[in-house]
């Protein structure tokens, strides 16, 4: 098995991580610099930013980019083909620990003009409007989405946000694609069901992964502690020391408190698909968290940039990557001027080591308030705080037995397996996932014996690797899904035989979108930057960096060591 390091130097080298100073929590003591001024701006060079903004928002990249967005002076920009914004931000005067935006000059059309969140719900609409352009698209909460992401002390200089239509077979494209800001790559599902659920159906409320941790921590019973909201400020009805987001109180009944509460992410999980399974009786786990439960009808918006770790991490902690730590699956660190790789099977293990220092999280916030209390975390990254976590036991050199073929396991459909090599594996990784989630909730896992958790958390990645392989509107897709309900059920039978299915709550979401790209329209942006002759990395398909060599501090000094 992987032996990545030992967990013991994890909070050390957490520290020295740059730009992210001591964010102990206190009235009035923001966490991070929450209305940034032009002087607390890395320094960018203005000439070679406008440079790339004329490159990148010409008519020979139109098809591939639909927007550019950046910080600068104070304030935020976005660039399109066909127009700008540039807004600012402030803190609400109010309780409700908003940001609050002012447009202070749009020219041609407003690229972000379009926030609302039903674009293309459900299934119909999508398929009506495959690979809308961007007059069409809509930007659910967009400006907050920006801002967050500047505030990661190596955020880029440049965000290039990729067409829906842009397949990039070139760079290893995929015929479904996430990572985008616009409607269908953004939307992820999101149920909360059984003992402490609200049962309302369908509800229409604007949502997004921040809200997740807050939410789980009401359901789970917790009580506010107080902490720093998105505004920076103190909030006394805080459930994390840190949190963007609220709890979702139209998707809980106060009356009744579980005993257990369950989370199943199901990666890459395009919502209006997932339910379109689920209305034609595919999926009959599923199904019946639903009949017990309330679901988002427009799905929940996953934080810029939507792509998984960044995700998973947002959904467990409660904050958005600029301010978690996790900014994207790599990115550049100007100040160490070395890459920065989280989400990669040879990091995993590791991938926590840039968290935030004073990141919260489900596990840890419920164990501050239950400090017996046991949870569990389940082939997930995103880890801190968890009591069982797999990639902890990888981390202790521990031996876990894994699957060897991925033929004859349940819940594995044969026309993929056999056939589609990351089907199988992904296959493999889940039922090893299912067979350690009802192992802890039987009691004994690899000869340790476990209490019953309060909060187990299983991350399923086959529908990820499938939507990818397929695009969201293929066989492959559905068939991940019908697969992945079939594990969630083997994960309820066995709280039935524990007989603790009626204490239970359960909580289903994903961490991004998918969304149908359009083979032929490939290319990339870097050699046009390139051959004007600006000094670019690109990392992780549109975090420009430029002139990557410069080191940020403050003053715009260049240590190259
Ligand atoms: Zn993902």
């Amino acid at each position: 098995m992987l032996r990545l390091g030992g967990s013991d130097d994890l909070s050390e080298r957490a520290g020295r991580l740059a730009g992210f100073g001591d964010v102990a929590a206190g009235p009035g003591r923001p966490a991070y610099p929450v209305a940034v001024s032009a002087t607390e701006l890395p320094h960018v060079d203005d000439a070679a930013v406008d440079t790339a903004l004329r490159l990148l928002c010409d008519s020979a990249l139109e098809p591939i980019v639909e927007l550019v967005l950046l910080a600068r002076d104070g304030g935020y920009e976005a660039h399109a083909h066909d127009g700008s914004v540039r807004f600012e931000r402030a803190v609400s005067d109010g309780d409700d620990h908003e940001w609050v935006f002012t447009e202070t000059q749009v020219t041609g059309r407003n690229p972000l003009g379009d926030r609302a969140i039903d674009r293309f719900a459900p299934l119909s609409e999508e398929l009506a409007n495959l690979q809308p352009d961007r007059t069409q698209n809509a930007y659910p909460f967009a400006f907050e989405q920006v801002a967050q992401l500047f505030d990661h002390p190596a955020a880029p200089d440049l965000c290039v946000v990729h067409t829906a239509a842009h397949h990039w077979a070139s760079m290893g494209g995929h015929l479904g694609e996430h990572g985008s800001l616009a409607s269908v790559q953004c939307r992820a599902p999101f149920l909360v069901s059984g003992c402490g659920a609200a049962r309302r159906g369908w509800v229409d409320v604007p949502a997004q992964l921040v809200d997740v941790a807050p939410t789980v921590l009401a359901l789970l019973g917790v009580e506010p502690t107080g902490g720093i909201g998105l505004d920076g400020r103190h909030r006394a009805d805080a459930l994390l020391a840190h949190q963007d987001g609220d709890v979702l109180v139209d998707l809980l009944d106060p009356t009744e408190r579980p005993e257990v509460v369950v989370g199943f992410l199901l990666d890459g999980c395009n919502p209006n698909v997932l339910f379109d399974v689920v209305a034609a009786g595919e999926a009959p786990n599923i199904a019946a968290l639903l009949a017990e439960g309330t679901a988002l009808r427009n799905g929940i918006v996953s934080s810029l940039p939507t792509v998984t770790l960044p995700n998973h991490t947002t959904i467990l902690t409660g904050r958005h990557p600029g301010h978690h730590g996790i900014l994207h699956n790599a990115w550049w660190d100007r100040s160490r001027q070395e890459r920065v790789t989280t989400n990669s099977p040879a990091t995993w293990a590791t991938a926590m080591e840039a968290l935030a220092p004073g990141t919260d999280s489900i596990h840890s916030a419920l164990r501050r308030a239950e400090p017996g209390a046991f949870t569990a975390s389940v082939n997930e990254p995103a880890d801190p705080g968890a009591v069982f976590s797999t990639f902890d036991l990888m981390r202790r050199g521990v031996r876990v037995p894994f699957p060897r073929s991925a033929e004859g396991l349940p819940h594995a459909t044969e026309m993929f397996v056999r056939p589609v090599k990351d089907y199988a594996t992904y296959t493999l990784v889940d039922h090893h996932g299912v067979e350690q989630a009802v192992g802890i909730i039987e009691g004994r896992y690899l000869d340790t014996d476990y209490p019953l958790p309060r909060f187990l958390w299983v991350n399923l990645t086959l529908t990820d690797s499938a939507f990818h392989e397929g695009g969201p509107h293929s066989e492959i897709a559905r068939a991940s899904i019908r697969d992945s309900d079939g594990r969630i059920g083997e994960i309820v039978a066995a709280l039935d035989r524990r007989g603790v299915l009626e204490r239970t709550a359960f909580f289903l979401c994903a961490d991004h979108g998918m969304e149908e790209s359009l083979p032929g329209v490939d290319g990339d942006w870097t050699p046009v930057l390139r051959d004007a002759g600006l000094d670019v990395r690109d990392e992780a398909f549109g975090f420009l960096y430029l002139d990557p060599g410069r080191g940020v501090t403050g003053n715009g000094s260049s240590p190259r060591s």
